[in-house]
């Protein structure tokens, strides 16, 4: 299996991992050095101002115009069946049990991932 740019899934709809609220696809012009600038589809957050931005082959990353790239560390976060470059997404989220699903970004892979928020790191 190889995934390419072109085969980003334009039926997923991941949440912002600071906002955790629905991103919107979108195109923005990236500069990932030493490769040419290129443009890529990918999913911004439409929170003003919000930098947050993902990407199937590139997970969570901040988007700043005319910057380098910058993935999220905190959010890395990969499916344990496709591994690299297959990135999970935030699907959902529960205010209520303060809780963050993750799903894979690979078409008709079953991997989720619950994640309780403010628990430790453990989940023990
Ligand atoms: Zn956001
Ligand atoms: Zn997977």
């Amino acid at each position: 299996m190889s995934l390419t740019d072109s085969q980003m899934r334009e039926d997923v709809r991941p949440l912002c991992q600071r906002h955790l609220t629905p991103m919107s696809l979108g195109k923005a012009g990236m500069q990932v050095p030493p490769i040419a600038p290129f443009v890529l589809a990918m999913y911004g957050c439409d929170q003003p101002g919000c930098p947050s931005a993902y990407h199937m082959r590139h997970d969570y990353f901040d988007l700043f115009l005319g910057e380098p790239m910058r993935r999220d560390q905190e959010t890395k976060s990969m499916c344990p069946i496709h591994g690299f470059p297959a990135f999970m997404y935030i699907a959902e989220y529960d205010p209520e049990k303060a809780q963050r699903t993750w799903r894979c970004s690979v078409e008709d892979c079953a991997t989720e991932k619950v994640e309780h928020l403010n628990s430790p790191p453990d989940g023990a």
